[in-house]
């Protein structure tokens, strides 16, 4: 049963085995697997209940409505905009569709480094199996790269490095393009069709529009989340509901989750909100004497990952492209007044390259998420050597672009700066690219509620349960132990499932 915030006529005192904050990729999936076990759950969605019909593909309406912040969720300092859903189904509602798994020598750093023996490539990959195919992924085939996907491919041709069809969660696309604002389709195999639908074939409630402000905790089997429903967002008065349990599951996000823990005082474990990562982008933006029409087709269907290794310890860069509608792409090109309103004239003729950083190569935490004074706060800084891989990333995009033929690249410091030809590369090397001098942008947050061996250096251990709190479980980025170094969802995906088989039914 799904209840929105006009269906409450009344403050809500509900009981329940277990309850879910977060609607997301890892929230859905718990709830799937409690509900065909037979437990009842509910889950309390900040964000609004959407079907297909409210995906109608209009950019200004749905960027406010299906975004953290109406889409300008930022660190601190606004160096770095971070991309968020707050939706039923939460970021995968709104995400590009990328399906890549974990790199096996990411989980051999985990069993390294964070005492995760449990989490090998070999006790992982049925978790994988099972959740590529309840999202039916697959490689998308060849005749369906859209030119801008063809770009990398042409261009890491043409320079002698790899690159390849990556993998989505989609079936009878076509190719519209908006998948960053939902899909009208229903092609899309996000939350909301398979894990939140298995969910609702149990005994599951979903309140959506009702933020959770606090965990009660009375014990490990013993428990309460007391949350508001966001009336004003929908011209009713606010309820609270209040939602006694014996299991709690934090699935905020790895911005969301820390900031409720905080809220509700379950702090004894210093590294909470610490380590966040980020895989901070840069862009490189080709113009070419073609129609790129990056608005349109499949996002992301293409990657290069030759430079995943620069450090000789996993750390490094890849390359994909950015989906790029009207707003998005307004608020975001490079340059300023007349230099901006050209570029942005050219859409048509755009290719919008991404260089993405595993962050995280000098093992120490640059990030941090707290609650203070009432406030949301998100610091980051990157590190030397994640910032060395960020610009040798960037020349690596700019190569790429005019390798397939791109008759200008344009960066993004602030200091406007158009490449006309390889040969300009080293430019860049003397340009200012502190915070704010080469904005940045991450649609990937992970790591704030670390998980490891024991309390000194994580918040939960294998099964996913706070070390600190028992009966308190975390199944969301958060736990991520590092950064995936492939875009997130899977991992996250793998991990939540992992951590559920054993913890046992949460120990229900
Ligand atoms: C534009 C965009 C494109 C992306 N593209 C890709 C891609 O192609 N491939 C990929 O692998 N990854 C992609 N990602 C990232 C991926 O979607 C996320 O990493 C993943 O969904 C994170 O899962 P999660 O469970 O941690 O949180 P989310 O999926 O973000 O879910 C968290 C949910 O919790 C809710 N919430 C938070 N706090 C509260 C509270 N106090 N009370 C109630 N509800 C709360 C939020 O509203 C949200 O719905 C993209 C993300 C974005 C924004």
């Amino acid at each position: 049963m799904i209840i929105q915030p006009f269906h409450l006529s009344e403050d809500v005192s509900v009981e329940t085995d277990v309850c879910i904050i977060g609607s997301g990729a890892g929230g859905s999936l718990v709830a799937a697997r409690l509900a065909q076990n037979g437990y009842s759950v509910i889950i309390l969605e900040e964000g609004p209940f959407v079907t297909r019909e409210d995906l109608n593909q209009n950019e200004r309406e749905l960027l406010r409505r299906l975004y953290q912040q109406q889409a300008s969720q930022a660190t601190d300092d606004m160096s770095i905009r971070i991309l968020q859903g707050r939706v039923f189904g939460g970021s995968p509602t709104i995400n590009w569709m990328t399906c890549l798994r974990t790199p096996d020598h990411v989980l051999e750093e985990w069993i390294r480094e964070f005492e995760l023996e449990e989490y090998s490539p070999r006790s992982m990959s049925s978790h994988f199996d099972f959740v590529a195919k309840r999202m039916k992924v697959h490689t998308v085939p060849d005749e369906e790269h859209n030119p801008q996907n063809r770009l990398i491919l042409d261009g890491a041709r043409a320079l002698g490095i790899h690159a390849e069809a990556s993998q989505n969660n989609s079936e009878g696309c076509i190719g519209c393009g908006y998948c960053g604002i939902g899909c009208y389709y229903d092609a899309k195999q996000d939350m909301r069709l398979t894990f939140l639908k298995d969910a609702l074939k149990g005994n599951t409630t979903v309140y959506t529009g009702v933020r959770a402000e606090q965990i009660r905790y009375f014990g490990s089997t013993e428990q309460a989340v007391v949350g508001v429903s966001l009336g004003h967002e929908y011209g009713v008065p606010s309820r609270s509901v209040r939602v006694s349990c014996k299991r709690v599951v934090v699935a905020g996000s790895a911005i969301g989750t820390p900031i409720v823990l905080q809220k509700s005082r379950l702090t004894k474990n210093r590294i909470l909100g610490k380590f966040l990562h980020l895989h901070p982008v840069t862009i490189a933006v080709g113009r070419y004497d073609r129609l790129i029409d990056p608005s349109y087709g499949i996002p992301q269907s293409t990657w290069s990952e030759e430079y995943w290794n620069v450090n000789g310890e996993g750390y490094g860069f890849w390359v994909e492209v950015a989906p790029v509608q009207p707003i998005l792409g307004g608020i975001n090109m490079p340059g300023m007044g007349e230099e901006r309103r050209e570029i942005v004239r050219n859409l048509r003729r755009l290719g919008v390259m991404i260089v993405l950083v595993r962050d995280g190569a000098d093992k120490k935490s640059s990030g941090e998420v707290k609650w203070i004074r009432g406030r949301k706060s998100i610091r980051y800084r990157l590190s030397p050597t994640d910032k060395k891989h960020l610009l040798m990333g960037l020349e690596n995009a700019i190569e790429i672009q005019f390798a397939a033929g791109a008759k200008e690249v344009y960066t993004l410091h602030a200091q406007f700066t158009k490449l006309t030809s390889p040969d300009d590369i080293p430019k860049i090397r003397n340009l200012r690219n502190g915070p704010n001098e080469l904005p940045l942008f991450s649609a990937h947050p992970t790591g704030t509620a670390r998980m490891g061996g024991n309390s000194s250096y994580s918040v939960v251990g294998p099964t996913l349960e706070m070390h600190d709190y028992p009966g308190v479980y975390i199944m969301d980025g958060s736990v991520l132990p590092t950064a995936p170094g492939v875009n997130p969802m899977i991992t996250i995906l793998g991990v939540v499932s992992r951590g559920y088989e054993l913890s046992d039914n949460l120990g229900l």
